[in-house]
């Protein structure tokens, strides 16, 4: 039997070549080798969105759009949307009681994201997502889940928890919750059009379905070696934001493209149509699938239900097995 794998990602907005380089091409590596459950984790969303959350939930059928289009095949993952499979909020709600508040505190991302983010985040949610995190684990007995080595700090709080939960209600083997292992993934750090990390909260994005003109424009007008003023300038591409796209996109042209910027061979223009070129290329499924999603709006709810319908019955399984331990399910009896 395959290892089942859980990952979600939030609908936040358009995905970005960010999300295509470190999550989504990984994504539709493990499907090939795994048992995969991915999960719109729009209820993640709220921690941020809860004041607008209707914006946040139109993100989602564009994202399962984007994600269809690099690959994801609802034939071999089970695709769906958090808030459909209500089991979350139930065990999230009943770990909640198994997870002391010191251990969230201690969470570096809480008070990174407090000090960061510009939007008021400072809630009851906020601090405890990561035990709703837990429970998106728990529900389908996720063996592994893909993280960056910098998310390892997450999972292990997620382990903590099934481990306080298991020794507490003394749970050994098929009873007990198991503990997620990560599975260690690439996670490039893809620069946006600053140099800095793409992110939304920047500004500075290249999205997967975006308007090729609009492509070529923010690629056209994207930093480069400041230090190379002129075209006569010779250049360094380790200070280039555009050159580490040809890492991802045009890996065979990169020393020729390296020795012609050193010796002013070639121009940042010339050099930014060229990677310009290929990346409209590649993202062209995605502006392809994005038009046939519009012109027919099924598509998505139709994967997602179905999706929703395999994931409540794994999710389901689980619950009666938490609730039957707990002893919930017992039919209340006056014997005193
Ligand atoms: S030629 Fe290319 S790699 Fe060199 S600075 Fe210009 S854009 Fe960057």
């Amino acid at each position: 039997m395959p290892k089942r794998v859980l990952s979600g990602m939030q609908p936040t907005g358009r995905l970005h070549l960010g999300h295509y380089l470190g999550v989504l091409k990984n994504y539709v590596k493990l499907q090939e080798k795994f048992d995969c459950y991915f999960m719109a984790a729009n209820w993640h969303s709220m921690t941020a969105f809860y004041h607008d959350y209707a914006q946040a939930h139109n993100f989602i059928a564009p994202m399962i759009s984007d994600w269809l289009a690099a690959g994801l095949d609802p034939e071999k993952s089970v695709i769906f949307v958090q808030s459909d499979v209500p089991y979350h909020a139930e065990l999230c709600l009943i770990l909640s009681m198994y997870t002391p508040v010191s251990w969230l505190e201690r969470n570096p991302t809480y008070k990174e994201k407090q000090e960061n983010v510009e939007k008021d985040i400072d809630s009851y949610g906020f601090l405890g997502y990561p035990v709703l995190q837990a429970a998106d684990i728990f529900l389908y007995r996720g063996q592994l889940v893909p993280i960056g080595e910098d998310q390892l700090p997450h999972l292990e709080l997620s382990r903590e928890i099934a481990r306080r939960f298991n020794h507490i209600n003394k749970l050994e083997n098929a009873n007990a919750i198991i503990e997620p292992e990560p599975l260690l993934s690439p996670s490039p750090k893809v620069v946006g059009t600053d140099g800095r990390k793409m992110s939304k909260s920047y500004g500075n994005t290249l999205s997967l379905s975006e308007d090729e003109n609009d492509l070529r424009d923010k690629i056209k007008k994207m930093k480069t070696d400041t230090a190379r003023i002129k075209r006569t300038d010779k250049g360094n591409p380790e200070n280039c934001p555009v050159f580490s796209y040809y890492d991802y996109f045009l890996p065979d042209r990169k020393t020729e493209i390296n020795s012609q910027c050193r010796s002013a061979g070639i121009g940042c223009i010339d050099c930014k149509m060229i990677i310009a070129d290929k990346i409209i290329m590649e993202t062209l499924p995605f502006r392809e699938y994005r038009k046939k999603v519009i012109n027919d709006s099924a598509l998505v709810q139709d994967i997602l239900q179905a999706g929703a319908d395999r994931a409540k019955k794994t999710a389901g399984a689980t619950m009666e097995n938490i609730r039957n331990t707990l002893g919930i399910n017992k039919p209340c009896q006056i014997n005193v």
